[in-house]
């Protein structure tokens, strides 16, 4: 199903602009993340597609050509899946799945079949009579996409589905959720805090901020050319270079920073692995913790801009804390971006 939302907003009563005037364009099958912090507008967002909160005067809600903008939940036939899957516990994996289908009332043998289809669709075989508190998280989480694909929804929306969940389990569950989502095929939104999940299940994510989209792409478009410092920020991790521009220049504390043109009145901002320790490099830094990840060392740097850089090093061995080092960024690493720009 395509969704075309069309000057979307909304502002609760006592005047809080939850969500500016928004224009999204989801194409058919593909699965769209949410992100921003807390208080960005994502959830309200959300459930305007969804019907649960009515959107201010001028906003369409069109699914598959259809104006669905005054219809209730009901009759838009969407699929919900809520944080941590608010599955009936005491219910068996069926009687979860079969739920709503028997709230439509449908016939007990179309029941049936569609349980069965989605059973077979999510791995769920050999779990059918079993109770959602003798299944494992990524048993369960299946269970919760198989309730809300057996109405056959027209779109599936996720409400931070994963963010209950402990650390290691969550990691886990984002890329089987990925794969899942992709098998059905089904348009699916998804709601997040999380770039990591956003970036792992999303082929396209809108970064929001402030009751605004800042920026919609591909996980790669957004990591590679941020709009503004903020999705640069909330996108990938960059740190912010906080020095003095004069010309192709930046002044740091540690050093002068060549930049790749004149960039007045812009931010200048670095991803922790672009970060090179170099002998030759020309700004100074002292090395205030390294930690060890296996595969890199993370290494935080004071001295160098105002506040504490992060470097990600590969090598085999790491310089020692107190030490003084040099680093280098290239040029066309660093992300110059408009100033002042809140979203
Ligand atoms: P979170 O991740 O914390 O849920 P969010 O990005 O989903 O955040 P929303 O829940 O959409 O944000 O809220 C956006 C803004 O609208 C917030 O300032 C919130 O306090 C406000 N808001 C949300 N629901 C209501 C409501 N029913 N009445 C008044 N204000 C609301």
């Amino acid at each position: 199903m395509t969704l075309t939302l069309t000057n979307i907003a909304k502002t609760f009563p006592g005047g809080v602009q939850a969500l500016l005037p928004t224009d999204l364009e989801i194409a058919k099958g593909e699965i769209v993340s949410l992100l921003g912090p807390s208080g960005c507008g994502k959830s309200t967002l959300l459930r305007m597609i969804a019907g649960l909160e009515t959107p201010d005067a001028g906003a369409k809600i069109v699914f598959d050509g259809e104006d669905v903008t005054r219809q209730s939940v009901e009759t838009r036939k969407i699929g919900m899946v809520f944080q941590s899957y608010a599955l009936f516990p005491n219910m068996s994996v069926r009687g979860n799945i079969g739920y709503g289908l028997k709230m439509q009332k449908l016939p007990k043998t179309e029941i049936e079949a569609r349980v069965n289809e989605v059973i077979a669709l999510c791995r769920l075989d050999g779990y059918a009579d079993r109770a959602i508190t003798a299944l494992s998280g990524g048993q369960r989480q299946r269970v919760a996409l198989a309730r809300a694909m057996a109405p056959r929804p027209r779109v599936l929306l996720l409400d931070e589905p994963l963010s209950a969940l402990d650390a290691a389990l969550r990691s886990q569950l984002r890329d089987e959720l990925a794969l899942l989502l992709r098998q059905f095929g089904i348009t699916a939104i998804f709601v997040t805090h999380d770039q990591n999940e956003a970036m792992a299940i999303a082929d396209r994510v809108a970064v929001m901020s402030l009751g605004e989209v800042a920026q919609i792409g591909t996980p790669e478009a957004l990591y590679r050319n941020p709009a503004t410092g903020f999705v640069a920020r909330f996108v990938g991790d960059a740190m912010p270079l906080e020095g003095r521009i004069e010309g192709d220049r930046l002044h740091l504390p540690g050093g002068i920073l060549p930049l790749p043109g004149p960039a007045r009145g812009s931010e200048v901002l670095v991803r922790a692995e672009d970060i090179r320790l170099d002998p030759q490099g020309p700004i100074t830094a002292r090395v205030e913790t390294v930690t060890f990840l296996g595969t890199h060392y993370r290494i935080a740097l004071s001295g160098a801009s105002d506040t504490l850089l992060i470097a990600l090093h590969s090598g085999l061995s790491a310089p020692q804390q107190g030490e003084n080092v040099r680093l280098s960024i290239a040029p066309e690493a660093l992300l110059i971006l408009p100033k002042g720009v809140a979203a």
